[in-house]
């Protein structure tokens, strides 16, 4: 199984993909060109994925100016952090910014606020036994 990466990287990758998704829609255009509405049509459907890349990556632009940055434990390199859990850029080790949550097994609920805190509750529930 491929190990879930850094969310801000995985967020633009994805918006390269739709960069690549639009560029391939507005090149299926080309096989239509004796039909000008055909492949205006295509060059329309093959804007939006490409739009909505320039979205995600101002997007990414504005979270990643609130995410943390933090030296990897693992790798010594320092890598941003959004939310409370998140991987390394460079190694995808996984990070948190909970100190209760440290050395424990990692989960993708402790983005989720009320999954988080129940967590941190029960284990503090362990420590007290
Ligand atoms: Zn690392």
């Amino acid at each position: 199984m491929k190990k879930p990466g850094n969310k801000i990287l995985r967020i633009r990758g994805y918006a390269l993909a739709l960069i690549f998704i639009g560029m391939g829609v507005m090149y299926l255009g080309v096989f239509f060109r004796e039909y000008p509405l055909v492949f205006s049509i295509f060059l329309l459907i093959g804007m939006l994925p490409i739009i909505l890349s320039f979205v995600i990556y101002f997007w990414v632009g504005m979270i990643s100016t609130r995410a943390i940055t933090v030296q990897c434990p693992n790798c010594e390199k320092h890598t941003k952090i959004l939310g409370h859990v998140d991987f390394c850029q460079h190694c995808k080790e996984p990070l948190t910014i909970d100190k209760e949550l440290e050395g424990e097994d990692f989960s993708l609920d402790y983005n989720v606020d009320h999954r988080r805190k129940k967590a941190i509750e029960e284990l503090n529930d362990k420590k007290q036994k």
